[in-house]
């Protein structure tokens, strides 16, 4: 097989950079896709970031493209690539007007009660994929799913040549003029969690797709690609994993009374509360329940704990309030009140699962945590007192979530840090050309989505929610526009030659 360009990946950043390709006049595109049906990741997700979007030109929100790439950057500690940044913030607000015109609908939403401006465009991912599809299809771009590239092909001179890959079992090579790689992020790989970010633990809970195991990546690297020292973690945390409010379990619970569902969405809130308290396996507070931005700072500090673990704690007189009066003000998407009917009746399956305890004394959580119970009682002692005087002086926990804990029963639920994707790994600039160690462009090969790094550095920004979604669209978009550019090159160069 044959393709002026090869894009391999059918998620947001793929499927963005065919159609790209072929708005700007790219012919012969096909699309390799390992599992049956094109959305990765981006299925998964809720929106995208954007500026100076038609959103808040029609809502008269006054956003900046400055403000935003300052933000990145300094974010970033300057880790990221200043025009990596520029050129997504830059395509962003185009990108939402580009989709809507595909029929998405957008609201606009904050990731914490103190954000502002809203930047995060929520949609369906699963609708983004489908618009993106059914234009690729009307676009005549091939996708082949259940096919799985495993290598890329070079010619003498360096240049990529094709893909091979392995369809339904069949080795296929395809030889491309240009190649795309948008393979995802690699949260389903142990190993390179491992190398790329230090302080990885087994106990992290990823949620994506298990089989984006980064291979576009050690594609790249087989033929000359640099690749980042260190990459982002999209944090959701903390969570339990068996209570992802994206709901990953396979086989749920069934005993455990009310609607799965819900009662796994709840639990998940539950435990980002910030009324509650997290202690470690020591049974010590190790941050504010209450930090900004929640995801980064437990998604980080309970990876800085014992076994990388920790558990919320709450007593009775929280859990009477959750079920009268519901979750106020919960984070993220789930903004607003979420109601815990049967809270109680709900823990109790929990701790019949062994994810959670309830115990008439902090001795009987201690001993569950397997802290000293010593320990433990100082702890919630010391809170206390800070939740008396209103001021808590060693976290610095927010004075409006200080509520004591001194009704029983006590309640403890384990929680992990729960990752959503890995943001980053091969080095590519703005026109997303995949760049060798010294830093020249590899002909014939761009990369896109999260597979790729220069917008995060080593955190991800979470003052510019959607940045996930975000930049595996507009990247797609942009390296899809300059794939068709170079294939136009070649073909130019080509009938020079032949004249
Ligand atoms: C539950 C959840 C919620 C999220 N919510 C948000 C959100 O609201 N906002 C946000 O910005 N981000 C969010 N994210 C993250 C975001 O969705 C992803 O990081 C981003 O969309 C990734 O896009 P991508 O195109 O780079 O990769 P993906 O969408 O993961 O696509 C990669 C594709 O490549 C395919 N592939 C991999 N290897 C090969 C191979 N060798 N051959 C062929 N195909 C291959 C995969 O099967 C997959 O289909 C969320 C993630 C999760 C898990």
């Amino acid at each position: 097989m044959s393709a002026d360009l090869v894009v391999v990946g059918a998620g947001g950043a793929g499927l963005a950079a065919a159609l790209a390709a072929a708005e700007s006049g790219c012919g012969n595109i096909v699309v390799l896709e390992k599992m049956a049906a094109p959305g990765g990741n981006t299925a998964l997700g809720g929106g995208l970031f954007a500026v100076e979007s038609p959103l808040h030109e029609a809502q008269g929100i006054a956003t900046s493209r400055d403000d935003a790439y300052a933000s990145a950057t300094q974010w970033a500690r300057w880790k990221n690539d200043p025009r990596i940044v520029r050129a997504y913030v830059d395509k962003s607000g185009d990108t939402v007007r580009w989709l809507s015109e595909k029929g998405l609908d957008f609201r606009l939403h904050v990731l914490y009660p103190e954000q502002s401006p809203p930047v995060w465009h929520m949609t369906s991912g699963v609708e983004l994929i489908k618009a993106l599809r059914r234009d690729c299809e009307r676009a005549g771009i091939r996708l082949l799913t259940h096919t799985s590239a495993t290598r890329l092909l070079t010619n003498d001179e360096g240049l990529v040549t094709g893909v091979v890959a392995v369809s339904r079992g069949t080795p296929l090579t395809i030889t491309g003029t240009c190649t795309v790689l948008a393979t995802g992020g690699f949260g389903g790989s142990p190993a390179l969690l491992k190398r790329f970010v230090p302080r990885y633990k087994e106990s992290v809970a990823y949620v994506g797709r298990a089989r984006n195991v980064g291979e576009g990546l050690t594609m790249a690297e087989e033929v000359g690609a640099a690749v980042d020292d260190e990459v982002a973690l999209l944090f959701e945390g903390p969570s339990t994993p068996i209570s992802s409010k994206h709901w990953l379990v396979t086989d749920p619970p069934r005993d455990v009374p009310g609607v799965v569902g819900a009662i796994f969405r709840s639990l998940a809130n539950l435990a980002k509360l910030r009324s509650v308290v997290w202690l470690n396996k020591a049974g010590r507070r190790f941050t504010s329940e209450s930090a900004y931005p929640i995801d980064m700072a437990c998604g980080n500090q309970i990876l800085r704990q014992p076994d990388g673990i920790c558990f919320a704690v709450f007593d009775d007189k929280i859990r009477e309030s959750i079920e009268n009066r519901g979750l106020v003000g919960s984070i993220g998407a789930n903004m607003g009140t979420v109601r815990v009917p049967e809270l109680r009746k709900q823990l109790e399956g929990f701790q019949r699962m062994g994810a959670a305890r309830i115990a008439d004394s902090w001795e009987g959580i201690a001993e569950w945590i397997g802290a000293d119970a010593s320990v433990l009682s100082g702890e919630i002692d010391e809170y206390n007192a800070a939740c008396d005087r209103g001021y808590d002086p060693v976290l610095l926990k927010d004075k409006r979530y200080l509520l004591p804990l001194r009704t029983p029963p006590f309640y403890s639920i384990r929680c992990h840090t729960l990752l959503m994707d890995t943001l980053g790994g091969i080095r590519i600039d703005e026109k997303m050309r995949v760049l060798d160690r010294r830093g020249r462009p590899i002909p014939g090969l761009f990369a896109a989505g999260v597979c790729a790094g220069g917008l995060q550095g080593d955190s991800y920004n979470y003052d510019l929610p959607g940045s996930a979604q975000g930049f595996a669209v507009n990247s797609g978009r942009i390296a899809g526009e300059n794939a068709s550019g170079y294939v136009a090159d070649v073909r130019a160069k080509e009938s020079r030659l032949r004249e």
